[in-house]
């Protein structure tokens, strides 16, 4: 267990020494390249003074699917010093790096938690979360999914000002302005507040002053948020199936723009920064939320069943199994058999124990790693003509490989569904969609992708059908169609 400070306040850049100088270059270059993040946040907060730590660990392992890079948790005692703060983080998984946690060897009853997966090149510990620092009215901890479209500017105004960073990434920039605020400003809550009036893009965040838990969305809503409560200890989580994994009772998800704070007298909430344009990110209905999860009111699970429901109606194949992608297309191939009256089965074992595939680096590796993750039921598939439903295609790597285990196992036709329009364009908010050169549908046909793929058929969900899938028409599907909520960032 450690104690840390993570920050070097009020020195100028023009004090720094040269080697600081060049780290800082460094890191900045690192950040305007775009680190790009899919993570989950937990905070938990027990009025009656209970410890949280072992509470967090359940709460985050239950978000491990959200980032499987790095992970961590801040934990202090609300009755304690203002500045003292426990924060453990490291690469890993939640089980393997936060044992401490789960031990009960972390003692306070305010926490909050961070699981990470980033996709360029800083997959460092320093870049790990929570992020800590101390400053003029204790220690401040902050956990961030999402990513800020402001960066290069917030960065720059920082800089300039005497800032000099110990990471590369958006939510430092986050915690640094709060802790800016936090110096004019009478309390944490109206720190956030001006905070937040200068971020753009996607933030979903839980953040612990010394005595307050605070969780806040971005205006537009681009990542989940929710709260709930279990005995005398209130929770913040990305998802609700972290709430579920801890016991919580599900109070409510956190509005686009709120600011909740919480306290030992109970919750406050701002809503100064609601707006009426919201932009929920549709991915997580398609792909990223856990199954369990319900998102703004909808079930993913459901949500996932109408996708499949529209692929049926839309482009029934003629065939004898409808089957899906272990574990992303299931849920849709579900759908999509009950509006097409075909059998669903199996056609996959799943291998539990391997990691994503699509986080491996090299195409090679990828490939591979299909073969390892799911391997063929073949007396499943054998002479049978196929419709397999998965969530997305991206680069093509996983669907051509399983059509082509699917064949060699005696599969007569292959018909793919995919549950998403096409990838076309990047994401700028937080979701890893790589850039327009490596999504296989930016730069080929339906037909030609067919071809590479080697499928009998293959059909996407259409655009149109998006908003009823998600069931609500407040959707951010820029990587699907090209426009954006927010201005894009400066390259
Ligand atoms: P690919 O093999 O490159 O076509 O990637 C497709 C697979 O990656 C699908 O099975 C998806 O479930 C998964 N996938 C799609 N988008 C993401 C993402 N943003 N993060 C992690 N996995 C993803």
């Amino acid at each position: 267990m450690q104690i840390e400070s993570a920050y070097i306040v009020g020195a100028g850049k023009e004090d720094a020494d040269m080697e600081e100088q060049f780290l800082w270059m460094d890191k900045r270059m690192d950040a305007r390249q775009g680190v790009r993040e899919e993570c989950g946040v937990f905070g938990a907060f027990d009025v009656e003074g209970h410890d949280v730590a072992p509470l967090v660990y359940y709460g985050l392992m239950a978000l491990q699917h959200r980032g499987q890079e790095a992970c961590g948790i801040a934990v202090s005692d609300t009755a304690g010093p203002r500045d003292a703060i426990f924060r453990k983080k490291d690469l890993g998984l939640v089980s393997e790096v936060l044992q401490d946690a789960a031990a009960g060897e972390m003692h306070g009853n305010l926490a909050v938690g961070h699981v990470r997966y980033s996709t360029t090149g800083a997959s460092t510990r320093e870049n790990a979360q929570p992020l800590v620092l101390h400053y003029l009215k204790g220690a401040l901890a902050l956990a961030h999914n999402g990513n800020l479209v402001n960066t290069n500017a917030l960065r720059d105004e920082l800089a300039y000002s005497g800032a000099i960073f110990q990471t590369t990434t958006d939510s430092e920039l986050i915690a640094y302005l709060i802790a800016r605020e936090r110096v004019r400003t009478g309390s944490i809550e109206a720190a956030a507040a001006a905070a937040a009036k200068k971020l753009k893009g996607g933030f979903s965040l839980v953040i612990k002053s010394p005595r307050k838990l605070i969780a806040m969305r971005d205006p537009l809503g681009l990542k989940p948020l929710c709260i709930g409560k279990t005995g005398s200890c209130y929770v913040a989580a990305s998802e609700s199936c972290a709430l579920d994994a801890v016991g919580a009772e599900m109070i409510r998800d956190v509005l686009p723009g709120e600011i909740l704070t919480i306290t030992a007298e109970g919750i406050h909430s701002d809503r100064t920064l609601l707006q009426k344009k919201h932009a929920k990110c549709v991915f997580e209905w398609i792909y990223f939320a856990r199954l369990d999860s319900c998102i703004d009111g909808i079930s993913v699970l459901e949500a996932r069943r109408r996708a499949g429901r529209f692929l049926a109606r839309v482009n029934k194949a003629e065939a004898d199994l409808v089957t899906g992608v272990p574990d992303s297309g299931l849920a849709a191939a579900e759908g999509y058999a009950l509006e097409s009256g075909l059998p669903f089965g199996l056609a996959f074992h799943k291998n539990s124990y391997i990691g994503r595939t699509f986080i491996r680096p090299s195409q090679e590796a990828r490939s591979s790693g299909v073969r390892m993750k799911l391997s063929v039921l073949k007396p499943a598939v054998a002479g049978k003509r196929l419709v397999l439903v998965d969530d997305s295609i991206v680069r093509g790597t996983t669907m051509k490989n399983l059509i082509r285990m699917l064949r060699t196992a005696g599969a007569k036709e292959v018909h793919v569904r995919i549950s998403a329009p096409p990838f076309l364009y990047p994401c700028y908010y937080g979701t890893d969609v790589p850039t327009e050169k490596q999504l296989i549908a930016s730069s080929h046909s339906e037909e030609e992708i067919r071809l590479m793929l080697g499928a009998d058929s293959l059909a996407y969900l259409d655009v149109k059908h998006l908003p009823e899938m998600a069931g609500t028409d407040e959707i951010c599907a820029a990587c699907f169609l090209g426009t954006y909520p927010t201005e894009l960032p400066e390259v």
